[in-house]
């Protein structure tokens, strides 16, 4: 930032500052994109006076002198008819000047660079991706052509108050200002156009009803009365609470309409966006505490932060404790969004406390139970729509709930029967299938859960270790996700059917074969043992074993992991995150029926190239990486010429 202009004729200089680059971009994007729902400028404001509210609170909880002789924290919406302007101000915390700096000077957010890479010019697409990222105080550009924010850190004197002004382009201005009260005072200078019914009284006080309601402090404006002197509704100096004022989550359930809860969401979940579903529930017991807690529509930018905030609110008998409390919800949920509020901690309380908090544990529990509960009825129900939104929550939720699997022990075959894969049943990148259906699916004889792992969907579907099942028209769940190799790892079984990769180990499909069968293959085993050994010989090093194999039908050969090996899908995986994957060499099987197999038994003078291509060709059609392509492609090169009987040299 760069400071261009003081003022000199102020013992204060007033410095202009110029936003952050991803400032500008945001204000314009949004002054267009949101205008049709321009109304929301207040809630945004008011929520941001709110929060302020909150966090002076629980800053008071230890120091008394901030509420400067005002404890009653509240928010108040005022106008001026004849200045065109809106007031919001709170007697919150306030800011220092540094904080007005950073805070509405940049975004310091974080998933903000991949918000700016979605972004489309695309109006109506992206006003949906401004509103998922969230705006707040910067909304007030929807509807004024300048905003002045004024404001005092509480605790700091009069002298140290701060005056922000901006018209909301390239820059702002910053100066010291008197003030008297702590807190903040928002001022919207409004557009010349469009905006006067803003300037009424009925209309600000329908936007809070409509809007923040559910808000824990009053909301007051000054009252209107009736004149009849000059048939007009005038301003009184007394003030009125607009809003309910009530802490949303400790009001019964039933005095709670959709519309509230949906509201309170967007406050609690900084999300323009309506919920996916909620619940909302007091419990008693070991400790006592009420959860509200939401499922966002869609995934924050930042979901796979893992320094990210946490979307729970803790507070304790009504008095905010804290944002982000990461310790209410395990990590694979933490898309979960909502309040949490205990009767049993104390006030005091600290992060550090909390990770060894017995209570803590036992309201995370709960929560974890509630939240897997509702997702539960959400999957299992009758009703159309709510399956729908289950298969939303999947798309954009699922995989983080798969970490789950071997996160959270005791929920395990819960959080199991809530995964939903993709399988051949479809051979499409639907995820669509449950372990219970997949089981429900299963031939008589079949006695376990199949799945391939790869890299890429694509790679999964075209493994050629499904060509025996397929031929045999057997499911098998096709894994392309990286989390999906640990989902394996950590589930080995389902409703006491065992989960088993067909890339790994010696192929045995028990039941799923017949005598004859088995004889065939232990008759090939025989008449190939000179070339197995042979190529075992030749790859040396490459290979943990060569072997005869049925499971493939149409491919010469696949790679396999032996059963307590690592597999080469997971290998990568390893390879690719910079971890050491333990070393473990694949085994080589070769499909005795195939004519490149047959044709190998006769070859003498380039078996070694012959091999190699074998070997190769394996590992790149499970999705492997050459360690010498270049080698690969002449070998290849040099059998083709061979085989239209050129030759290379
Ligand atoms: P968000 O609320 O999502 O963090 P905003 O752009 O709305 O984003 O606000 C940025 C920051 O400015 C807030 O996090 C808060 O620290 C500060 N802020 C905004 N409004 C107020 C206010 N009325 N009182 C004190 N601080 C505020």
């Amino acid at each position: 930032m760069n400071t261009e202009t003081a003022n000199p004729s102020t013992q204060s200089p007033r410095e202009t500052l110029g936003f952050q680059t991803e400032v500008k971009q945001l204000l314009q994007l949004m002054i267009h994109s949101l205008y049709s729902n321009r109304e929301i400028f207040l809630r945004e404001l008011i929520s941001n006076a709110s929060d302020a509210c909150d966090k002076l609170r629980f800053e008071a909880l230890n120091n008394d002198g901030l509420f400067e002789g005002d404890a009653e924290l509240k928010i108040r919406v005022a106008f001026d008819k004849d200045a065109r302007t809106l007031t919001i101000s709170d007697n919150g915390v306030g800011m220092s000047r540094d904080e007005v700096i950073s805070n509405l000077g940049t975004i310091a957010k974080s998933g903000t660079r991949e918000f700016f890479s979605k972004l489309s010019g695309d109006q109506k697409k992206d006003a949906s991706l401004i509103g998922q990222f969230g705006v707040g105080f910067y909304s007030s550009f929807i509807v004024a052509d300048k905003v002045t924010v004024l404001t005092r850190r509480a605790g700091l004197p009069a002298s140290d108050g701060v005056r922000w002004e901006s018209e909301g382009a390239g820059d702002f201005t910053i100066e010291a200002s008197e003030k008297a009260a702590r807190g903040t005072e928002i001022t919207l200078h409004l557009r010349a156009e469009g905006q006067d019914d803003l300037l009424a009284s009925y209309k600000l006080r329908s936007i809070i009803r409509k809007y923040s309601d559910h808000i824990m402090q009053p909301i007051v404006m000054k009252k209107e009365e009736w004149n009849a002197e000059a048939k007009a509704q005038v301003m009184t100096d007394e003030d009125e609470t607009v809003n309910q004022a009530s802490a949303l989550w400790a009001r019964n359930k039933s005095d709670i309409t959709p519309e509230q809860y949906i509201e309170f969401y967007k406050h609690v979940g900084h999300d323009f966006e309506d919920p996916l579903t909620w619940t909302h529930a007091r419990m008693e017991g070991k400790s006592e505490y009420t959860q509200l807690l939401y499922i966002p529509s869609r995934a924050p930018f930042d979901m796979w932060d893992r320094n990210a905030r946490h979307g729970i609110k803790l507070y304790v008998r009504r008095v905010f404790i804290m944002d982000d409390a990461e310790q209410l919800m395990p990590t694979y949920l933490r898309f979960v969004r909502g309040v949490v509020d205990s009767a049993d901690l104390p006030l005091n309380v600290s992060r550090e406390i909390l990770q060894e908090s017995k209570d803590i544990e036992s309201i995370r529990n709960g929560c974890s139970k509630k939240v897997l509960g509702m997702l539960a009825d959400l999957a299992s129900s009758e009703e159309a729509s709510e399956q729908e939104k289950y298969t939303k929550f999947w798309a954009e939720f699922g995989r983080v709930l798969k970490e789950g699997v071997g996160e959270d022990f005791a929920n395990k075959e819960k959080i199991a029967s809530l995964l939903r894969f993709a399988s051949t049943l479809t051979d499409t990148t639907d995820e669509t299938v449950s372990l219970a259906a997949y089981i429900a699916r299963m031939k008589p004889e079949q006695e376990k859960i199949y799945f391939v792992t790869a890299e890429t969907f694509n790679a999964a579907k075209n493994s050629p270790h499904l060509e025996v099942f397929r031929k045999k028209g057997i499911e098998v769940l096709l894994l392309s996700d990286r989390v999906d190799e640990w989902v394996v790892s950590n589930l080995s079984e389902f409703d006491g059917k065992a989960l088993v990769s067909v890339a790994k180990g010696g192929l045995d499909l028990g039941k799923l074969e017949d005598e004859a069968e088995k004889q065939a293959q232990e008759k090939d085993a025989g008449d190939f043992k000179e070339l197995t050994e042979k190529i075992a010989k030749s790859l040396g090093e490459r290979v943990k074993e060569v072997r005869v194999t049925h499971r493939l039908t149409d491919s010469p050969a696949c790679l396999v992991a032996d059963e307590h090996d690592v597999s080469g899908n997971l290998a990568r995986i390893l390879k690719a995150a910079g971890q050491n994957a333990p070393a473990s060499k694949p085994i080589l099987e070769i499909n005795p029926h195939h004519p490149v197999v047959l044709r190998m038994k006769a070859e003498e003078s380039r078996f070694d190239d012959w091999a190699a291509v074998l070997f190769d060709q394996a590992l790149l059609a499970e999705g492997g990486h050459l360690d010498d392509p270049a080698t690969f492609v002449k070998r290849m090169n040099q059998l083709m010429l061979d085989m239209s009987g050129a030759s290379a040299s």
